[in-house]
């Protein structure tokens, strides 16, 4: 493929931009991709009932066809045609956090290809809260299958410049609608038998979900610390969200945090070896005479979520090769943010 076109697009009302609108649903329905900007992160788009486009999904992110994609529809009737019944809880959920960063994994009907939901039987939805993807499924008349826009092993993108970076020149169009809200991939329940069961920890929590349905349990993969335990939800076994730097998450008390990494850096300084720290507001003087990157506030987890990957993209830009990053609390979206640092660090964690 060559040429990719970009365009943007007005993110609160996008059908002031309809032309370019049209374009993209042009190129959606003769089987094209299109990244289009979500609430979460930036998303590739393919028709999701047609499996030689969503194949091409597959071949410009690099990813594993046992990897299945997220469905995104426009409106909540539109998962009917899409799944072998709807459960009371699955419809609970729906209707409190759709649309919203919730993608839900139900049995699906035999209109989703199983190119489309990675060979499994089991299809995973959600209806997004961005103006542009609404408008673009929409005008499209199809759901939309759509992984982040990044190439596989990545840190996912949350502006489109980080999508042109990855795959320009591999896809057909690029919609710039600005940067994400949340900047954090959805989190994602299975409801099986009314059992909800969290296998991506996002910035819908375990709490907030308990509010409306009983019983909701982590996949077990996601809180152990044993990395050879496999995750049910196939796209968390493998490497994700990774610079090419190294990775060092360091975890302990806050000084004792500081004053390893602080040895560290000069360590490396000694060494020749180019490193930064990811730091937060309240410990970023500690580091000043080091390259340092800011990653906002330990009081706002959400303000963090929001900066992640762009901060570790940036790691990139800098060509650093050793990226040390201090650790934050598990609790409420802190889960979500670890989760994605974990992966990043391939579970280099060191207690201090
Ligand atoms: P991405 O769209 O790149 O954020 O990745 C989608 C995530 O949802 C991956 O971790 C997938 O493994 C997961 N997922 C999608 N469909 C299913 C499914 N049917 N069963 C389990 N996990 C799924
Ligand atoms: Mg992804």
């Amino acid at each position: 493929m060559s040429n990719t076109i970009f365009e943007k697009i007005d993110s609160l009302n996008p059908l002031l931009d309809i032309v370019a609108l049209k374009k993209a649903a042009n190129i959606l329905k003769n089987d094209g991709l299109v990244a289009f900007p979500t609430e979460t992160v930036y998303g590739l788009g393919a028709n999701a009932l047609k499996e030689e486009a969503v194949k091409k999904i597959y071949i410009a992110k690099g990813r594993p066809s046992d990897n299945p994609l997220i469905v995104h529809i426009a409106k909540k009737d539109d998962i009917y045609p899409l799944v072998d019944s709807v459960p009371k809880n699955a419809l609970i959920l729906m209707d409190k956090f759709w649309p919203g960063t919730l993608t839900i994994i139900l049995k699906k009907s035999s209109i989703i290809p199983k190119t489309t939901s990675g060979g499994l039987d089991t299809v995973a939805i959600r209806m997004p809260k961005n103006n542009i993807a609404l408008a673009l499924i929409k005008e499209c008349g199809f759901p939309l299958a759509a992984p982040s826009a990044n190439t596989s092993t990545k840190p996912s993108p949350t502006l489109a410049s980080h999508v042109y970076k990855d795959l320009n020149g591999k896809i057909d169009m690029i919609i710039d609608g600005g940067s994400c809200n949340f900047g954090i991939e959805s989190t994602v329940v299975e409801v099986l038998d009314n059992k909800v069961t969290i296998l991506r920890p996002g910035s819908i929590t375990k709490e907030m979900l308990e509010k409306f349905v009983d019983n909701v349990v982590i996949d077990s993969s996601i809180l152990s610390t044993n990395v050879n335990l496999l995750p049910k939800s196939p796209g968390m076994k493998y490497k994700h969200y990774a610079p090419l730097g190294d990775v060092f998450i360091i975890n302990g008390n806050i000084d004792n945090i500081v004053s390893y990494i602080l040895d560290s850096l000069k360590n490396d300084k000694i060494n020749n070896i180019k490193s930064l720290v990811i730091a937060s507001d309240e410990t970023i003087d500690n580091y000043s005479s080091f390259d340092v990157l800011n990653i906002g506030s330990r009081k706002n987890i959400e303000i963090i979520a929001k900066n992640l990957f762009n901060t570790l993209r940036e790691c990139d830009n800098l060509n650093m090769q050793k990226i040390y990053i201090e650790s934050f609390s598990e609790e409420g979206v802190g889960l979500a943010v670890m989760n994605r640092l974990k992966k990043a660090s391939d579970y280099k964690i060191i207690e201090v």
